[in-house]
């Protein structure tokens, strides 16, 4: 039987009823998989607008649902801002830490310049060399990290789950808390499952 090495990337395939990992084949010479592969490839295409995007969030002038829903809450107010902030910089030092990683030990020259859209496009054409490079995974892992980081500062609601107050169904017990959805959106509900529609979120912010 051929040896086959499987894939390097944390996020790689895991089982959907146990949970555990279970990483798809390596691509040949490399530590990646295909999908994780393609993913890191998207990810480096991504995160220019999201770092773009990170700094419209920073805007103070910015209205919408959650200046509504924290208004009165004025330290929350105050933590939603700083998640965009982390996200950029956390952008900035991985794929700057990845780039000299390319350029010390590929002797390429000329390291880019310190800005996203340059990283992420140097990090790109590099991607067979990152791919097949021993830290795959974790040059994987952490783009995928950032990514996500930059996506829930980009959530209308934090990343961190947060209490909002106890459920309005009638006879629950339970508080209501709020957590990433997918992709943009966010969930907002109580610990008995009582999902809460974006019209009723005004109520609970008036008694948290
Ligand atoms: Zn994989
Ligand atoms: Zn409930």
């Amino acid at each position: 039987m051929a040896i086959q090495s499987l894939c390097e990337a944390v996020h790689c395939r895991h089982d959907r009823q146990s949970g555990k990992p279970q990483p798809r084949t390596a691509a040949s010479g490399q530590r990646l998989c295909l999908v994780c592969r393609a993913r890191l490839k998207e990810d480096l295409v991504r995160l220019p607008g999201l770092y773009e995007g990170c700094e419209e969030v920073l805007s103070p002038a910015r209205s919408g649902i959650t200046e509504r829903v924290s208004s009165g809450r004025a330290r929350q107010g105050i933590r939603l801002n700083e998640a965009p902030l982390q996200a950029r910089s956390d952008m900035v030092a991985v794929l700057a830490s990845w780039a000299g990683a390319i350029v010390a030990e590929r002797g390429v020259t000329g390291l880019p310049r310190r800005e996203v859209g340059t990283l992420a496009a140097f990090l790109a054409r590099h991607l067979d060399w990152l791919a097949a490079h021993p830290a795959a995974g974790e040059c994987a892992a952490e783009v995928r990290r950032v990514t996500n980081v930059a996506r829930s500062a980009l959530a209308p609601r934090p990343a961190v789950p947060q209490e909002l107050g106890p459920c309005p169904f009638t006879d629950c017990e339970e508080s209501v808390r709020t957590s990433p959805g997918p992709d943009l959106t966010h969930v907002v509900r109580c610990g008995a499952g009582h999902v809460l529609p974006p019209d009723r979120w005004l109520l609970l912010s008036g008694r948290a």
